[in-house]
């Protein structure tokens, strides 16, 4: 227990039991520290205790206690705001429950650069990017740039990718849901074609009901799936149209 009127942000009770929620664990760790100027350049923070991870948390942003808390203005600590990692994120999965990355040491806030917030860049290189991005910063368009080039000339390369692709058609970026049409029964097949909602592929009953929903085609869908060719004929026309 602590005097509220003693802690930066007024609370009577911080530090550690095994009992005690995320939440409550969290309340009790997210501030307020001493932190320096690499703290904001961090994604993720780790409570330790006993040198065991107890809590890993995805920093949204570090505020300082100063300009939050009324009659703390002189404070030079700040406070971690984020999301509670749960069990799935790999953070989480690799640091809470876990021995700390971080040796013991007297400072109570330490830095470590973990393997699990990098990924190699997909552009080959050898090199490594923060989780969840593809490509360190200006490789995607090197490596596209690459690729066109091994074509020959953006022409080239777009004559090749139409031929592929049978063309280049934005547009058709919709799925009619595979259905029996006689009462609009999902077959459970996947869709084989992209349409766009013009087509005369999205069939209704005699009351108007589309039997065949259609949705948008994921990412995925756009890239495997074929257009249809009545929604070529439509797409080409609408583009002569405009
Ligand atoms: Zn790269
Ligand atoms: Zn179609």
């Amino acid at each position: 227990m602590i005097d509220p009127s003693e802690d930066d942000l007024g609370r009577d009770r911080i530090g550690y039991s095994e009992t005690m929620s995320p939440m409550a664990l969290y309340d009790a760790s997210h501030g307020a520290w001493h932190l320096g100027e690499r703290a904001h350049r961090e994604n993720f923070a780790l409570v330790t205790f006993d040198s065991t991870g107890v809590l890993a948390i995805r920093i949204d942003r570090i505020e300082p206690v100063s300009g939050m808390v009324e009659g703390r203005e002189s404070s030079r600590r700040s406070v971690i705001h984020g999301a509670i990692l749960t069990t799935g994120h790999p953070i989480h999965d690799a640091y809470v429950g876990k021995p700390s990355p971080i040796p013991p040491q007297r400072n109570p806030v330490g830095y470590y650069d973990a393997p699990e917030e990098h990924a190699p860049c997909q552009c080959g290189c050898g090199g490594q990017t923060p989780t969840g991005k593809d490509f360190i910063t200006g490789h995607d368009q090197t490596a596209l740039h690459d690729r066109v080039r091994q074509l020959g000339t953006v022409r080239d390369f777009i004559e090749w990718f139409d031929r592929v692709r049978g063309g280049y058609w934005p547009d058709i970026n919709v799925i009619f849901e595979p259905v029996t049409l006689v009462d609009g029964t999902p077959t459970g097949e996947s869709a084989r074609l992209r349409h766009r909602l013009d087509c005369t592929h999205l069939y209704t009953d005699d009351s108007g009901r589309i039997l065949n929903k259609p949705r948008i085609a994921t990412r995925e869908e756009i890239v495997s799936l074929r257009p249809c060719k009545s929604c070529i004929a439509n797409s080409a026309k609408a583009a002569t149209a405009r």
